[in-house]
């Protein structure tokens, strides 16, 4: 957070754009709609920066030669949104009327804001075994997405937790990088669908492990050496030998304060019109992980994030004209 970002914690009571979240998507979107002279105020909430913030090397998000950190990329990217003009303060949305116009948002603080238009940007959070010792190596060798972080295992053992569509693409994704990688899955059936089932299980350096859920992750100093898995159908524990544990056990988005408010599908994440990021009602947007259930990339949340402030733009001037 920089220090410019407290000056301006009063807003007015009504702004023309509200972008809810600081995250890839929601400070693109702050970039882009100051940029276009729409005077955005950004509501960042529990965790400004999003999932970066609880990165540490990133070496995916284009235009740095060498690896660069999660959180100094967030903090880069919320003082550019503040240099063109975009204002962050920090509150949390409880609430988001979407019936009124202008729509009304009401904050944790107690305050109002009334808006032309607003930009969902809030993201969504891994789910977590819950483990303390997954707590204790979560970034010396445990991690919740295998795009961002793989590459540091290359040539390892790893291993993939869940058996959800994630999972195994994952998994199929961490076999082109490692040596061997395996499946941890608590049932004898995968949820995955078919055609990736078959690729999975055709792939000569990954092992799945049925019926088994991690007990504990083994490690030292220099991070994780292992985990030991429980059966889940009454066997004895088991201990296997890996340097990494990719949890992919599923998402939540953090859309519960805007149910009612527009369409959400049967998982939570906010429903947008194919190929724009126009809601179920006119004048609301949403970008990013909020939406988007397929990609969860910081990179393709910053591109929604501009779509929708164009797509913001684009709707104010017709109001207007
Ligand atoms: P998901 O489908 O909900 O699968 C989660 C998996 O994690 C399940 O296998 C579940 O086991 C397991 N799990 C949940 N909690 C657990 C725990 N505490 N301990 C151990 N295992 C646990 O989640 P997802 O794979 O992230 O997919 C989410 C959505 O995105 C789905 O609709 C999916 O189809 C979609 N998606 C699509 C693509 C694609 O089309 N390319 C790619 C990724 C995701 P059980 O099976 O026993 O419940």
């Amino acid at each position: 957070m920089s220090d410019s970002a407290a000056v301006n914690t009063k807003p007015s009571t009504h702004e023309q754009v509200v972008i809810i979240g600081a995250g890839a998507a929601g400070l693109t979107a702050g970039i882009y709609t100051a940029r276009a002279n729409l005077a955005p105020l950004i509501i960042a909430g529990l965790q400004p920066g999003g999932q970066m913030t609880i990165t540490t090397d990133v070496e995916n998000y284009p235009g740095f030669a060498e690896v660069i950190q999660g959180p100094w990329l967030m903090t880069e990217m919320q003082g550019q949104a503040e240099n063109v003009g975009a204002r962050v303060m920090y509150d949390i949305v409880t609430a988001l009327d979407s019936a009124s116009r202008p729509f009304r948002l009401m904050l944790d603080s107690g305050n109002e804001i009334t808006a032309d238009a607003v930009i969902l940007a809030t993201g969504a959070q891994a789910r977590w075994l819950g483990l303390d010792s997954e707590m204790q190596f979560n970034g010396r060798g445990v991690s919740a997405c295998a795009t961002c972080d793989g590459f540091f295992y290359k040539g390892r053992d790893v291993a993939v937790i869940g058996g959800g569509n994630t999972a195994v693409e994952e998994a199929l994704y961490l076999a082109n990088i490692c040596n061997h990688v395996t499946l941890v899955h608590r049932r004898d059936s995968l949820r995955a669908e078919q055609i990736m089932q078959e690729r999975l299980l055709k792939k000569a350096n990954i092992t799945v492990e049925w019926n088994r859920q991690v007990a504990e992750v083994l490690g030292d100093d220099s991070g994780v050496t292992g985990l030991r898995l429980a059966a889940t159908n009454g066997g004895d524990d088991k201990v296997i030998a890996v340097h990494g544990m990719f949890v992919a056990i599923g998402h939540d988005p953090a859309t519960a304060a805007f149910a009612g408010a527009v369409t959400l599908d049967d998982e939570g994440y906010i429903i947008a019109h194919p190929g724009s990021t126009h809601t179920s009602v006119n004048g609301i947007f949403a970008a990013g992980d909020c939406v988007d259930k397929i990609y969860r990339q910081a990179v393709t949340a910053a591109g929604m994030g501009c779509m929708a402030a164009l797509d913001t733009e684009r709707w104010l001037g017709e109001q207007q004209g």
